[in-house]
């Protein structure tokens, strides 16, 4: 860890979609519209909401994407309830990346996946999903994949 990822950005909030009753997705933006930092799929960060509070959170979107950074978070208790009140346009404060990463780039990779998830367990799963489904060579490489074309419908 380097003190670069304890120290909170601003984020703007550009996007939130309700995904359930109680789970918004958020999507933020440095002020300069940039994605906050870079991660590794299972990576979580802290979001905070000055003067309400902290909470950490895993990031949902892929690292393949390297546009914005998304947390889908579920209502549930004093500082979700807030986040849960804002609207685009408004800021958090995000700061990380921390935690271990799942080894996408190591034991995992080329092998077939199974993924299983529950509730709000499915957010940190959802950045590995979406960076073993990003069009790149190694994961179009195993038996059962497709070394040619694009890849069916259903995974795009
Ligand atoms: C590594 C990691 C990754 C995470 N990733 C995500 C994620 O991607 N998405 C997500 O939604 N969450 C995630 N979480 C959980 C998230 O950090 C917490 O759910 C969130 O911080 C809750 O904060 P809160 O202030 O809204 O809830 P709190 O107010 O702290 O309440 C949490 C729970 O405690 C109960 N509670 C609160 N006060 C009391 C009391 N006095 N007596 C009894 N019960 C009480 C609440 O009803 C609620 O069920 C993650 C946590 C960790 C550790």
């Amino acid at each position: 860890m380097n003190n670069e990822t304890l120290i909170p950005q601003a984020a703007v909030v550009e996007e939130i979609r309700q995904d359930t009753p109680d789970v918004k997705t958020f999507r933020v933006l440095t002020r300069e519209g940039k994605k906050p930092f870079d991660h590794m799929p299972g990576q979580c960060a802290m979001v905070s909401l000055p003067g309400v509070g902290e909470g950490m959170f895993s990031i949902t979107s892929s690292p393949t994407n390297t546009a914005f950074m998304e947390f889908s978070i579920k209502k549930c208790g004093h500082l979700t309830n807030w986040l849960h009140m804002l609207e685009p346009g408004m800021e958090v404060t995000v700061r990380g990346p921390y935690g271990r990463p799942f080894p996408v780039e190591g034991e995992l990779l080329g092998r077939d996946l199974l993924f299983i998830a529950g509730g709000i367990g499915l957010a940190p799963l959802r950045s590995v999903i979406n960076y073993v489904r990003a069009p790149r060579t190694i994961w179009w490489t195993t038996p059962r994949s497709w070394t040619s074309g694009p890849p069916p419908r259903d995974l795009r």
